[in-house]
């Protein structure tokens, strides 16, 4: 988990308001909740003396910024999933849209699930379905709690 004090340290730290937040702190804040974008600071892409910072921030946030992450930030290692299926039946949003799938073990049937094992692999099919998705997100945890090769993650 990266956290805002990581961010922070990679920014100018001058709380010049030009990225349209009070302070590098809350900017930080914001690249980690992708309400902000990189080149929203601006000083740290035009000058030169922070040339340094800009290429280690964006490694640092390589893994959220990625293709692969999903609007919640979680990101699926399909290497590492053997298709137990056990997320799918412990997420407590697939149980609630699904009762004649998921919730009575099965796989899901409702075209409303958030993961579901395809080909041996999860998948995140309705990510917008997930309690962590949108301005009023829950940091639900179930179905990294329940997976035993930590094939799923938040960022
Ligand atoms: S524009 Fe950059 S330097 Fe200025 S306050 Fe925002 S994050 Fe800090
Ligand atoms: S975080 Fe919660 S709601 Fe979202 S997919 Fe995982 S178990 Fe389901
Ligand atoms: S992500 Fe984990 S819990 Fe879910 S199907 Fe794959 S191995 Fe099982």
């Amino acid at each position: 988990m990266i956290s805002a004090m990581e961010v922070y340290q990679l920014l100018p730290k001058t709380n010049c308001k030009r990225c349209g937040l009070p302070t590098c702190m809350a900017f930080a804040v914001g690249l980690l909740g992708r309400e902000k974008k990189i080149e929203d600071c601006t000083p740290l892409l035009e000058e030169a003396k922070y040339e340094k910072k800009l290429a280690g921030l964006r490694e640092l946030l390589a893994p959220i910024l990625s293709a692969d992450a999903t609007e919640t930030g979680m990101v699926i290692h399909p290497e590492k999933c053997y298709g137990c299926g056990n997320c799918v039946v412990a997420c407590p949003v697939n149980v609630a849209n699904d009762p004649k799938g998921t919730a009575i073990g099965r796989g899901p049937v409702s075209g409303k699930a958030i993961l579901m094992v395809e080909d041996g692999v999860v998948k995140c099919v309705h990510v917008d379905e997930c309690r962590r998705f949108g301005p009023e997100k829950v940091l639900c945890n179930a179905c990294i709690a329940t997976c035993p090769s930590k094939a799923i993650e938040f960022i």
